[in-house]
């Protein structure tokens, strides 16, 4: 896409948009689902971040969206639609493999969880970078290619004179990085980041996502974040939808959610971290663990862990309820009718802060009092990194 298109996906406007989807592992009555009926909307510029533990579908997803999704797996139902531009809008389930396959990196690329396994570790970065060049632009001279793969190595902070390194050369930390300049090597609008720094430690995870800030600020491309880290998400993300066995469970502006999360299931992630500041608080975490998807458990599948737990979450399924703000969440504790608990209800005091975002928008509302008041709401633009510490190592 040139640069001309490229503006014309203004910030804020829906970029990806997926509605109902629905993916299996294996077929019949034996078929795992492992995402039911997830919609969501990426927004031109957006740090989306998607959060739940390990097997809540989140990977499971992402690769859905992009069609890289393996055999057994099956997009069983819904629909993802890319907005190329404003006058053209793809849908990615039906897009046949020639399409895909210039839709991807071009305009959609993947960041994977282990950049070790996700390298080639028989090829030089040179030759990785300049093959993903060369297989899309194939005007580009040898030369211009050579030349444009040390520039997306400096861009990610690493000298040109690694080029001719091969991946088991590189520090864990410098693989990464790669893997982030491959990425972003033809300017996508959309980059999706598997868990990009979960191997990493602290310092070289906060280094390379303060790297990635100051890149989606200047490239403006969105990012859908997937990571088990809540606390890390309160870093980037503008908006964060939470998974829990396979269905989006809340969505809210990251600012919101920190500070009044509406689903139990959120609470509990949010409570299974230490404060930075304030009064020592006991950590309660989450009793128990993520259900079997080959059985889950009927009803509400977060009810066996669920200290709010009601008779109708036993049976019911809960839709995702729209809420004030344009937040949701799909808890009967939110339907109108069932007494809403104060840790619920009202703003709780945030164990971490969530960084400034961009403001209130489609995906960034600001948070809402126990009346739906405004309250702590999500702050004036910005893209970097604040000074907020975080939890080292946290895993909620
Ligand atoms: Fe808990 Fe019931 Fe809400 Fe499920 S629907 S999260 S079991 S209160």
């Amino acid at each position: 896409m040139s640069d001309s298109q490229r503006r014309a996906v203004r910030a804020g406007d829906p970029l990806l948009e997926v509605s109902g989807l629905c993916v299996d592992y294996g077929l019949g009555p034996d078929a795992v689902h492992a995402v039911i009926d997830a919609d969501l909307v990426l927004h031109s510029g957006e740090v989306l971040g998607l959060a739940g533990e390990s097997g809540s579908g989140k990977s499971t997803l992402a690769y859905a969206i992009t069609r890289l999704l393996r055999a057994p797996g099956l997009i069983v139902g819904g629909n993802v639609d890319y907005h190329h531009s404003p006058d053209r809008v793809i849908d990615l389930l039906a897009a046949d493999e020639p399409v895909l396959r210039v839709l991807r990196w071009s305009q959609i690329s993947v960041v994977m969880q282990s950049a070790m396994n996700a390298l080639n570790p028989v090829l030089s970065i040179k030759s990785q970078l300049t093959d993903v060049l060369h297989a899309h632009l194939p005007a580009m001279s040898k030369a211009g290619r050579q030349a444009r793969a040390a520039e997306l190595l400096a861009m990610v902070g690493i000298s040109a004179d690694r080029l001719g390194s091969y991946p088991h050369e590189l520090s864990g930390g410098m693989r990464q990085r790669v893997m982030i300049a491959m990425a972003l090597a033809l300017e996508p609008q959309i980059v999706i980041m598997d868990e990009p720094t979960t191997a990493l430690d602290v310092v070289t995870q906060r280094e390379i996502l303060e790297e990635l800030m100051q890149l989606r600020a200047r490239l403006e491309f969105a990012v859908l974040f997937i990571t088990h880290d809540l606390s890390l998400l309160a870093e980037i993300a503008d908006s964060i939808a939470v998974m829990y066995a396979g269905r989006l469970v809340e969505r809210a502006g990251a600012g919101a959610l920190f500070r009044a999360p509406r689903h139990p299931y959120s609470l509990g992630l949010l409570t299974s971290f230490p404060p930075l500041h304030g009064p020592r608080q006991p950590l309660s975490g989450i009793p128990g663990s993520p259900p079997d998807l080959r059985q889950p458990p009927p009803g509400c599948a977060f009810h066996p862990r669920c200290r709010f737990v009601m008779d109708r979450c036993r049976t019911d399924v809960p839709p995702l309820l729209p809420l004030r703000e344009g937040r949701s969440a799909a808890c009967w504790l939110q339907d109108g009718a069932a007494v809403v608990p104060p840790e619920l209800s009202v703003p709780v005091p945030a164990r971490i802060e969530a960084a400034p975002s961009p403001g209130a928008g489609p995906g960034n509302p600001p948070a809402a009092g126990p009346a739906g008041s405004t309250t702590a709401s999500a702050a004036p633009a910005a893209s970097g990194i604040t000074g907020t510490a975080r939890t080292a190592g946290s895993t909620p």
